[in-house]
This record gives C-alpha cells, structure tokens and sequence, in this order.
C-alpha cells in the first residue's frame, strides 16, 4: 500500500473518530437535556407530592379531628341510665317526649343530669347524636366527667 492509501485511511480514521465525537457531544447534550427535563420533571413532582402531601395532612387532620370525636363513647352512653320503675316516686304514667310512649316499668330510661327530665335511653340516644338539647326544655345536654364531649361542647 502506497502513502496516498494510508492517507485516505488516515483520513477515514480521522474522519471516523471526528464522526464518533460528534455522536458522542451530541449524546452529551441530549443526555444534558434530557437531565434537565428529568430535574424539572422531578421539580414539578416533588411540587405536586408536595401539595398531595399538605391536602393528605389537611384531609388526616380532619379525619383525626372526626376520629377524635367519635373515639370518646357517645353521649348517650355516658348518660346515666336505669329500668325504670313506678316505684321512684313518679308520676304513675310518664311519657317519652321523644316517642310519645309511656314510660314502662322495666324500660331503660336515662334521665338528663340538667333538669332531670326522663326518656327512653334508646330515644334519648338516637335523639342526642343530632341535637344537643332536651326535646323538652331545651336545656344543653352537658356530660360531665369527660374532655372529649368538653371539648366537642366548647367548639360549637
Ligand atoms: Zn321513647
Ligand atoms: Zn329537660
């Protein structure tokens, strides 16, 4: 092989390995590109988690806040509550003011600490986990020796 042989193989070569370093800036640049797009791209995410993240902390909390309330027994349960029986001295018949049943010896009854006016202790139940109030007087039904329906109570 003559000289001007191996110059067009140098020059193939050269040609070659000047080809191959373009490829390979060319690489780089995508590469770069394509890491500033996936930065970005992980930027946005972060961003978005970040914002999920604050509405699923929003969202716990209020859960946990439902929680918290519903954790304590309700209301109702923390009433004192007894068969009623003729034999506590009143009136022969009294009436549930919630169902506008007599009260009937043996029924469960609860009474409210307040004023002291009595109902069936399902009526009463059912009745106190929408109103806070007697059906009859209208007096606030208050559970004592609780910090949960103390706290509940002052909230409202
Ligand atoms: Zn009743
Ligand atoms: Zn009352």
């Amino acid at each position: 092989m003559d000289l001007a042989g191996y110059n067009v193989i140098f020059g193939l070569v050269m040609f070659f390995l000047a080809t191959l370093m373009v490829i390979c800036c060319m690489g780089n640049c995508e590469t770069e590109e394509e890491e500033e797009r996936n930065q970005r791209e992980a930027l946005e995410q972060r961003a978005a988690r970040a914002l999920t993240a604050h509405e699923a902390l929003a969202a716990r909390r209020a859960v946990e806040l439902q929680l918290k309330q519903a954790a304590g027994p309700p209301v109702h349960a923390q009433l004192p509550y007894f068969p009623y029986a003729e034999a506590q001295g009143w009136e022969s018949e009294m009436l549930c003011a919630i169902c506008l049943d007599p009260l009937r010896q043996g029924q469960l009854c609860s009474e409210l600490p307040a004023c002291r006016h009595a109902f069936h202790r399902d009526c009463l139940g059912a009745w106190v986990k929408s109103k806070g109030s007697c059906p009859l007087c209208r007096e606030t039904i208050v559970v004592l020796g609780s910090d949960d329906v103390a706290v509940a109570h002052d909230m409202v």
